[in-house]
């Protein structure tokens, strides 16, 4: 059976290295070129093309906050999606769009680019700022991906010298020449052209899930209709790992807009904040044995007798390994035993895996302990961790009675559970009672500049405050996994003018 298998494996193997050896390096390009050129003459030619100046493009339906919702499994949360495009052959964009996230949450604002660099506008807040310029060829990227007449342009015009052809595949019942090319961010996309009318029905790329690790992700173009001569797409819709979490109609596609210059300008008024830069990786002390570590996003770091908690496994800021080692540094002899996940969204719980490598256990409530199971399974070789090299299987601690409590009799740390919060059905904040100090994730997030804004205070953050307020607990500041700490006086002023419309 064994040899039989390996006889069909090896038959296997020939077969595709002699598909494979029929295509030189010259010819594939050759043939994802013309593949390209045709599906361009499909799209209205590059005529037609030429002529349009500019192009604008209004989008609406729905998003799915996959890994984002107030459950840890699906059916996610559908939110509403609201976007406008501008683009031009200038190299100019306007984008603008509206993003809501559960718990009060919105997202977006307007994007403007041009001459080479450009700026953020946020009319809730009234702020505007600069966007990073290494980011602007992935930013640019995402709004072209919209438009395929745009998409296969950048492909033949700017990265010709990246096209391959990676033969003949089915999609949706129907033959397609699919090409590959490079985009200026490094990204390998897939482009699926229907073989009889060349129209491009779906591109994808390969990426890595902060929970199930190599998934493709695929954009598909259902339906195309002409404006102006040129064929554009009735909607489309967004798939990552199989799962749907876009899904827009196109309903308004004009050509030469010709928009006033003032369109590209700053709005007058509005606060001018500085350009992102990533925020310094730094140890801060909050107590005795008890530290904040940040970077772009912090996790809390507490030594006990004999070992060491670390509270929340960012995926992101300066890493779950990094800040596993600077923990042995600092505590030598105490390893870390428990690391605590506020809530499951795959942000806040994406570092899990090298924590689960390490053997240290996992505090979480009940309902993501599959989750958390499913991801440390998963397979990550795009970007391996110590999970990919040598795996092992999770360990829990589960929170059940809303409380656990750490304590060596000198330091205490207590875990509650304070769900449903608006923002996740379960979410752990942690307690410090003798520095007096609450550390949460997502429950208040203040801009870098630690100034409330506006939009700080949301449905979330008012749940969350009415919680301390009630809970009884002595607490005077407010540490973040996002952002500056607050104190609860300086929160409870937002909150009191939040409430009263101010
Ligand atoms: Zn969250």
């Amino acid at each position: 059976m064994l040899r039989r298998l390996s006889l069909a494996l090896a038959v296997c193997l020939a077969l595709s290295n002699a598909a494979l050896a029929r295509q030189t390096t010259a010819e594939s390009y050759r043939k994802a070129y013309q593949t390209l050129e045709a599906g361009l003459n499909a799209l209205g030619g590059a005529g037609a093309l030429r002529a349009a100046e500019d192009v604008w493009v209004k989008a609406n339906g729905s998003t799915w906050a996959r890994n984002q919702s107030l459950k840890v499994e699906a059916p996610w949360d559908q939110m509403p999606r609201d976007e406008t495009l501008y683009a031009d052959r200038r190299g100019r964009f306007i984008f603008e769009n509206r993003d809501p996230l559960p718990g009060g949450f919105v997202f977006g604002g307007r994007n403007v680019v041009s001459g080479g660099q450009g700026f953020f506008v946020n009319e809730r807040d009234r702020t505007t700022q600069p966007l990073v310029a290494a980011n602007l060829p992935a930013v640019t990227l995402n709004y072209v991906r919209r438009l395929p007449h745009l998409l296969v342009a950048l492909a033949l015009e700017q990265r010709a010298p990246t096209l391959r052809y990676a033969g003949r595949e089915n999609f949706d019942g129907r033959p397609h020449d699919v090409v590959i090319f490079a985009a200026a961010n490094g990204v390998l996309m897939n482009l699926f052209f229907d073989a009889k009318t060349h129209l491009l029905s779906k591109y994808e790329n390969m990426v890595t899930d902060p929970v199930d690790g190599d998934v493709v992700q695929e954009t598909v173009f259902n339906g195309y209709r002409a404006a102006d001569g040129i064929m554009v797409p009735t909607g489309r819709q967004t798939r990552r790992g199989g799962d749907l979490i876009e899904d827009v109609k196109y309903t308004e596609v004009r050509f030469n807009t010709r928009p006033a210059d003032t369109a590209f300008a700053r709005p007058d008024g509005f606060e001018e904040l500085p350009a992102f830069t990533p925020p310094p990786i730094k140890e801060t002390k909050l107590g005795e044995g008890v530290y904040l570590f940040e970077s772009g996003a912090n996790s809390l770091v507490v030594e006990f007798d004999t070992y060491v908690v670390v509270v929340e496994p960012y995926g992101g800021g300066r890493g779950p390994k990094p800040t596993i080692n600077k923990a042995r540094e600092m505590f030598p002899g105490k390893p870390v035993k428990y690391v605590v996940v506020t809530h499951h969204h795959d942000d806040h719980s994406g570092g899990l895996r090298s924590y689960v490598a390490e053997g240290v256990a996992v505090v979480t409530t009940p309902a993501n302990q599959k989750y958390f199971e499913r991801m440390a399974a998963s397979t990550f070789t795009m970007f391996p961790d110590d999970q990919t090299r040598a795996p092992r299987k999770p360990v829990f601690e589960l929170v059940r009675g809303r409380k656990r409590v750490f304590t060596d009799g000198k330091q205490t740390l207590e875990v509650i559970d304070i769900g449903p919060s608006p923002h996740a059905a379960e979410m752990l904040v942690a307690y410090l009672p003798k520095e007096r100090l609450v550390f949460q994730g997502d429950l208040v997030n203040l801009p870098f500049s630690g100034k409330y804004m506006p939009t700080t205070v949301n449905d979330t953050t008012l749940h969350f405050y009415d919680w301390v307020t009630k809970s009884g607990l002595d607490v005077q500041r407010i540490a973040a996994v996002h952002g500056p700490a607050t104190t609860l006086e300086d929160l409870r002023a937002a909150v009191e003018k939040k409430r009263a419309g101010r």
